[in-house]
């Protein structure tokens, strides 16, 4: 059975390169039917915070990759809270002890400095000085005070893999030190309880970021020795996953404000918007092909035609992704998701009112089309639902477009409507092209362009003449009436 997970650590706000990394793994685990599992790596508990761990489960919770086992959902192998088990490393860490395959350390870093400067070796970490320390050595070190670190002895040899994304990949174990598996203190890092986790969980594909790939082997040796103790059954298949580059051909990093997860939320991307881009980091489902549903993705993703080479983060191709997405929802289904935007800007009441809520109905299918993101919607619709007295003009637009010629448009067109029979957007189309595009001899955007921003307040808007017709007569003159002067 496939079981794989995602391992995120929760420090600082999520980055979009683990919403790819958890997208693959994901991916992997429906299209094969197996379990998709959730762990939270935080035995660094200086930099662990409670925010970063909600802001995890927010993030996934949003982009709707639903986890078999894991935070609030549980499974027979947890906890999955790695600083909720303690007890299970320090178990495994006696094990590897009792067997030799790990040995006190007590070298400062100092110390392994200077013999490395000393032998002008170019092999960087650790020498295994205290690999085979006589009784007497660890005597004076104990004496001396200090507190050993416990580290993992690499076998010698070759370590290589079939990398589910590199193919072969070998690592002379002679450049792969000895490592620490625990501090001093006794508390378990990283290089331990990430394969003990991995064995106990079960998992049988890792799909993680490259920037894990020289672990790797270090992760090799010790799932080794976990299956010799019988900790482990099998050791899982690796696949590492290309960089994410952002400006300037460099990785993407947490500075970057196009690496910041949530935000995409905020901004008001649509989950299968933003999974679709990132999707394309390193995979596609065919040639010419960039926008799909997640279902198509499960269906057709392998992780052998991951790309190796590194991705090239682009905002606007996301943008245009999400804008795809956008155009495949249904009217009630943007509404909807478009109501806590419109919320947060003050266009509409928390909870909605029910003319709000008409009137949103009956706007929503004039700017559908043309919004990109679910936060463009207010800027949008704020002029149908803001109070008569709030209401207020682009600057710059009025400006612009409401100069002496824009004032006498405006005012043309206020008494072209003033008397019209019923308030259609068809009959407020007629009167206005026959007064102003026939009646003054205007191109249309000279002569639309005044009446837009005195009736929207800005350049930029959904469509007039049903604009005009949603705002009803009374709004809609004397928004007129108040430009012309
Ligand atoms: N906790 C690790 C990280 O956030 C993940 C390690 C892994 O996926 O193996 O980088």
């Amino acid at each position: 059975d496939v079981r794989v997970r995602m391992a995120p650590s929760p420090t600082g706000s999520p980055h979009v390169g683990l919403v790819r990394t958890a997208l693959y793994n994901w991916a992997f685990a429906r299209h094969h039917g197996g379990t998709f599992v959730f762990r939270i790596e935080d035995t660094d508990t200086a930099r662990s915070t409670t925010e970063s761990y909600d802001a995890l489960l927010d993030l996934f919770r949003w982009l709707g990759l639903d986890w078999d086992e894991g935070p609030e959902v549980g499974g027979d192998v947890g906890p999955y809270r790695q600083s909720e088990r303690s007890e299970i490393y320090r178990d495994v860490l006696g094990r590897l002890a009792d067997s030799a395959y790990t040995y006190d350390c007590f070298c400062t870093t100092a110390e392994v400095d200077a013999r490395r400067a000393e032998s002008g070796s170019k092999i960087q970490g650790y020498d295994g000085f205290c690999r085979e320390l006589t009784a007497e050595q660890r005597a004076a070190f104990e004496a001396d005070g200090r507190l050993p670190v416990v580290r993992f002895r690499m076998p010698d040899g070759t370590i290589g893999w079939d990398d589910l994304v590199r193919g072969e990949v070998s690592f002379e174990t002679r450049f792969v030190p000895d490592y620490a598996l625990c501090r001093a203190n006794g508390d378990p890092l990283y290089t331990l309880v990430n394969p003990v986790d991995d064995a106990l969980m079960r998992i049988t594909h890792v799909l993680r970021g490259e920037d894990l790939l020289s672990s790797t082997p270090r992760q090799l040796a010790l799932f080794d020795a976990l299956v010799a103790l019988g900790v482990a059954q099998e050791v899982p298949a690796y696949g590492h996953l290309p960089y994410v580059m952002g400006q300037g051909n460099k990785k993407l990093s947490k500075r970057d404000p196009e690496a910041n997860a949530l935000g995409y939320r905020d901004e008001g991307y649509l989950p299968e918007g933003l999974l679709n881009y990132v999707a394309l980091l390193g995979w596609s489902i065919a040639p010419d092909r960039d926008v799909f549903t997640l279902p198509e993705m499960v269906e057709a993703f392998d992780v052998r035609d991951v790309n190796p080479n590194p991705a090239r983060f682009d905002l606007k191709k996301c943008d245009a992704i999400n804008a795809s997405h956008m155009r495949l929802l249904g009217l009630d289904d943007i509404t909807h998701r478009a109501l806590p935007f419109l919320q947060r800007e003050g266009v509409v009441s928390d909870p909605v009112s029910d003319a709000d809520a008409r009137l949103l109905e009956l706007a929503m299918p004039l700017v559908a089309e043309r919004i990109n993101k679910l936060a463009e919607a207010p800027a949008m619709l704020g002029f149908l639902f803001v109070d008569e007295a709030d209401f207020a003009l682009d600057p710059a637009d009025a400006e612009k477009l409401l100069d002496a010629e824009g004032r006498r448009v405006v005012d043309a067109a206020h008494d072209a409507l003033a008397p019209l029979g019923e308030w259609s957007t068809a009959a407020i189309q007629d009167a206005l092209q026959a007064a102003l595009v026939d009646g003054l001899g205007l191109k249309p955007r000279l002569a639309f362009g005044p009446v837009r921003v005195a009736i929207t307040g800005k350049r930029v808007s959904p469509p007039l003449f049903e604009s005009l017709e949603l705002l009803g007569r009374e709004r809609g003159l004397a928004r007129l009436a108040a430009a012309r002067t």
